[in-house]
């Protein structure tokens, strides 16, 4: 059986560092808010290019606290609405919840399942305060269109990057560049309104063993607030100035992101290989391939196809003992959770839900496993 993602596999190779890092955590007898964690946030912080890295529990946390951050900063307040993609991992539309702000949903473009930017301005009214833009799937939503909405109308961008790590904007504008860009300054990436969420749940390009999380952000005020709403709302033991949380990145699952973030680009560089293969090899009427345009943009979290009849493809797939796995199979505004939201229509998210199928796609999968899903996927 090809398994669509084999995070053994993936861990294998960091088995004797991980063991070496426990031992020191052992030793140091400290586990939280310790070293391993700074060392973390320096070096995520570097890497994206930004001033400051936040290491927080999880994604979801990663994203609520930006919006906290910004109601405490007063920046934004209770009921603001916030427009997002109506085609995300619901944990987007969560945290904006979460937080006591107003989801918006808008549609995506079908080729590339990010949010449409034309469709924005329409959804834009005088208590709209923030775009929450997803990088889908690991690809760049159009960030030189919502930056151009948001300076017009004034509006925060918080970015979800929890499936982006690594991505590169392939355009000039130094205003929207994320992650990791060799070429610019810290001046030149100065933003002040704009944070990036990230996630290292285990499946993630860059993940833990267990649940981590980390805001990066230009913004020293918000940072500032961060790193207290994380924990309890303190920046000194016993003294609380905000209502805070606890969600904190520990010891343990710092340290072994210390030990991953240097194959980072290597790992993404691996996943764009196969992608190029899968783009270049898949020929079937049946298929619909993703849109790519070759740059950075995109690290392939998920290489995700269309197909009419995809329990149809699935089940094939599966009798050829390739595991995929469906992302998602029901959009948000469709869920129980959001009965309210029930009878809106999106039909092109809904189009999107009900034909995508994920392939495998990740650093350890081989030449061979490739070959042999490309041949499959041909003869079906
Ligand atoms: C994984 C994910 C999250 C949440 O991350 P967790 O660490 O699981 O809380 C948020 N948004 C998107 C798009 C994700 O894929």
């Amino acid at each position: 059986m090809i398994r669509f993602l084999d995070l053994k596999k993936i861990n294998e190779p960091y088995e004797t560092a991980f063991q070496e890092k426990l031992k020191l955590v052992l030793n140091n007898g400290w586990y939280i808010l310790g070293k391993e964690l700074e060392t973390f946030e320096k070096a995520f912080a570097e890497y994206n290019q930004t001033k400051y890295c936040i290491g927080v529990g999880n994604g979801f946390d990663a994203l609520v606290l930006i919006f906290k951050g910004y109601i405490q900063l007063g920046k934004l307040q209770k009921d603001d609405e916030v427009i997002v993609p109506a085609n995300t991992y619901i944990a987007s539309i969560l945290a904006i919840l979460q937080a006591d702000l107003v989801p918006v949903l808008v549609e995506p473009k079908l080729e590339t399942y990010n949010v449409n930017p034309d469709l924005i301005p329409e959804k834009i009214t005088h208590k709209t305060k923030a775009i929450l833009a997803v990088h889908l799937y690991g690809q760049l939503a159009e960030m030189d269109r919502i930056n151009e909405i948001a300076d017009k109308h004034n509006l925060i961008i918080v970015e979800d990057c929890a499936q982006s790590h690594g991505a590169v904007e392939n355009f000039n504008n130094f205003k929207s560049q994320i992650p990791n860009a060799s070429n610019v300054t810290l001046s030149e990436v100065e933003e002040p309104l704009r944070a990036f969420a990230f996630s290292f749940y285990p499946g993630k390009n860059i993940g833990c063993l267990g649940d981590g999380g980390a805001i990066t952000t230009n913004d020293s005020e918000l940072a500032k607030v961060l790193f207290a709403l994380r924990n309890y709302g303190s920046e000194q033991k016993y003294y609380n100035e905000y209502t805070g949380v606890n969600s904190r990145l520990d010891e343990i699952q710092a340290s072994f992101l210390n030990l991953k973030l240097p194959n980072l680009n290597a790992d993404n560089d691996k996943r764009r290989t196969i992608a190029k293969r899968y783009l270049a090899e898949i020929k079937n009427d049946k298929i619909i391939l993703p849109f790519w345009d070759l740059s950075n943009n995109h690290v392939f979290h998920l290489f995700v196809i269309r197909t009419e009849n995809r329990e149809a493809l699935q089940e094939y797939l599966t009798q050829n003992n390739i595991q995929t796995v469906i992302h998602y199979p029901i959009p948000p505004h469709k869920q129980k959770a959001f009965q309210e939201w029930n009878n809106l229509s999106f039909p092109i998210t809904e189009k999107i839900h009900n034909e995508v199928l994920s392939l495998p796609i990740s650093p350890v999968l081989t030449e061979a496993e490739v070959d042999f899903i490309i041949e499959t996927l041909n003869q079906y």
